[in-house]
């Protein structure tokens, strides 16, 4: 394909309809175009897409985009044919002759964008048919795949560390949403990407608003919460295929558009749930985790956890999908003790101790971030080692502080217990010591004859884990994951240790604390920022045309055009093309395709 010899923002305004980039977009765009090799690590909803899309638009030849999701794909390749871009996809889901008609326009030099599965990229014919075609780029989607830190290893990504070598004169770009500082440089380890520039952004997802209420009726929280979302799209995630199914049903009972999607579901009617949703024919989806890798939708407008993730990694992750367009959205975590118990059970079926070790440390942060006295979104991002200036303002927390004591004394406690204990014991050991067990690891180790043994009798086990965890999170003291799990104490315990600083804790959640208020939310036109009833009603249309044009092009309806889109043209009214064009999301293919109809609506008629 020729290479454009516009600017890129004239790019990302006539081909993307976007008048500006997002914060180090550009910065990344222009060193691919100068040929850099590139790591990106963005939070889901960054923006990443553009950051190799506009390089291949702008650097000749045909850039290959690896990605591990192939049900993805077509969306994906869709999307940039609705805006204009030669784009083609090289899977299983094709036929031979599907393939072979890519394979020649590829020959053929026709094609901007080329997205493959990796296992098609290294098969030898296809790496030497690469060889004599023009290349613009390599881009490497869900980089951290390649990686055994990471959480989703895939091994047919490890054989993408030839292409450096095979190819040294075209530029390549990792990308991931999820790499902890191990997993980054095991990435460009493994990609023989030495060389290459880092663009690590930050995690927050500002438009995501972040709550977790105790269960006590979970149908009949779940339900409250939904109907504050009437008609909006959104995704229940609930650990197991049963419950799954029986939310779906009690959803379905109460006349939401809702369906089931897990693993042991055939495929055909999982494909078919997932179309709906992205078709936008149905509103929620309830789903175990198996749910979500494939779904690009832009428009979720909340996540919600029927029950206690794992680990803050998947958390972050599922709850990522909501708001990807930036609009606001929501995520609600329902959880209980009862679900603590049930995760502790899995680990502890786990044989491999490290695994164990590592899963329980998981688990705990999990905890720690429902149980949060403090700013949820700053918990989150501290987790992922990003800290956060002032508190967000934007979480159930925030907004509606707990109710907290004078827990001066018992941290007292615990710290001392730490530290008589050398800093060289687990969490469960250090409770169990004060709260004076005659296990036989403490009569051995004689710490039966610490002052601290047995001064924390009054409390269980459950309100010191609690009290614990809370110092953790208020950063009293911290877990050393690298070594067995030993609770060490920081700078700051020393202060609280020499009776010179209060703190203050929320009550332990005692066997069934009272279920906090959900959180209030706005209706959808609130949510897209709309103010007046002619804009929300028009917005509706707007909405309906979508899904008809949606479906009559068996294409998601956010191919037609996003929500944000939509929320813009019924602010704006255009009534003429280039009035059109001035709406965000809309570039030069989409008002051709679209123009038309949409100010025909806009205009009543
Ligand atoms: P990621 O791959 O990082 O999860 P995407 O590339 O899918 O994110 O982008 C998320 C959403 O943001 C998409 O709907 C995309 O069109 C939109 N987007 C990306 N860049 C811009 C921009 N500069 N202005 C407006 N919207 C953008
Ligand atoms: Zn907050």
């Amino acid at each position: 394909m020729p290479q454009r010899t516009t600017t890129t923002a004239v790019t990302l305004a006539d081909v993307f309809g976007y008048p500006e980039f997002r914060p180090h977009q550009l910065e990344i765009i222009d060193s691919i175009i100068a040929g850099n090799d590139a790591f990106v690590l963005m939070p889901t909803g960054g923006g990443k897409s553009l950051c190799f899309q506009i390089p291949a638009l702008h650097r000749p030849g045909t850039a290959i985009v690896v990605s591990p999701l192939i049900s993805l794909m077509k969306d994906q390749v869709d999307a940039l044919r609705a805006n204009g871009v030669a784009a083609a996809f090289l899977n299983s889901s094709l036929s031979a002759e599907e393939s072979s008609a890519v394979l020649s326009a590829l020959r053929a030099g026709e094609l901007d964008m080329l997205y493959v599965a990796p296992e098609r990229l290294v098969l030898d014919g296809f790496l030497q048919t690469l060889s004599r075609v023009e290349l613009s780029l390599f881009a490497i989607d869900e980089a951290h795949c390649v990686s055994q830190w990471g959480h989703d290893f895939r091994p047919e990504y490890v054989q993408l560390g030839c292409l450096r070598e095979l190819f040294p004169e075209v530029p390549i770009v990792a990308l991931t949403a999820t790499a902890d500082e191990q997993t980054r440089l095991d990435v460009l380890r493994q990609l023989n990407l030495s060389g290459a520039r880092m663009f690590v952004t930050g995690f927050d997802r500002p438009n995501i608003r972040y709550s977790a209420a105790y269960k006590t009726r979970p149908a009949a929280q779940l339900l409250e919460f939904l109907k504050q979302h009437d008609g909006e799209s959104g995704i229940v995630y609930a650990l197991s295929r049963r419950r799954v199914e029986d939310v779906a049903a009690k959803l379905v009972a109460e006349g939401i558009r809702a369906g089931a999607y897990h693993a042991g579901m055939h495929t055909t009617v999982r494909a078919r749930v997932q179309e709906a949703f992205m078709g936008d024919r149905l509103d929620v989806v309830v789903a175990t985790v198996a749910f979500g890798m494939g779904i690009d939708k832009p428009d979720v407008r909340f996540v919600v956890h029927y029950d206690m993730p794992k680990s803050i990694e998947g958390y972050y992750q599922e709850t990522g999908r909501a708001g990807r367009d930036g609009l606001p959205a929501e995520a609600l975590m329902l959880w209980s003790m009862q679900d603590v118990m049930t995760s502790k059970g899995f680990i502890d079926a786990v044989a491999n101790e490290e695994q164990r070790r590592i899963e329980t440390h998981k688990l705990n942060s999990m905890i720690g971030f429902a149980e949060a006295l403090s700013c949820r979104r700053r918990a989150l991002l501290g987790y992922f080692g990003e800290e956060l200036i002032g508190d967000c303002e934007n979480c159930d927390v925030c907004s509606d502080p707990p109710e907290t004591y004078d827990a001066t004394l018992d941290a007292q406690m615990a710290l001392s217990a730490v530290y008589r204990l050398s800093e060289r014991f687990g969490m469960g050991y250090v409770v169990d010591v004060l709260r004076g067990s005659t296990g036989q690891r403490i009569i051995e180790n004689g710490h039966d004859a610490l002052s601290v043994y047995g001064i924390g009798g009054e409390y269980s086990k459950e309100e010191w884990s609690s009290i614990f965890r809370q110092l953790i999170h208020q950063g009293f003291m911290r877990v050393d994951v690298g070594e067995y799990s030993t609770v060490k104490l920081t700078p700051s315990a020393t202060a609280v240790l020499r009776h010179e600083q209060e703190v203050r804790l929320a009550r332990p959640p005692a066997p069934r604390p009272k279920a906090k208020k959900l959180a209030k939310t706005a209706k959808r036109a609130k949510s897209f920022a709309l103010e007046t009833d002619e804009q929300a009603e028009l917005f509706e249309r707007l909405r309906e045309l979508r899904r008809g044009i949606a479906e009559e092009r068996s294409v998601p309806a956010y191919v037609v055009f996003a929500d944000a889109a939509l929320a813009d043209m019924a602010r704006r009214r255009p009534t003429t093309s280039e009035e059109f064009l001035q709406v965000g999301g809309v570039g030069k293919a989409k008002l051709e395709q679209y123009g038309e109809v949409f100010l025909e609506a806009i205009a009543g008629v």
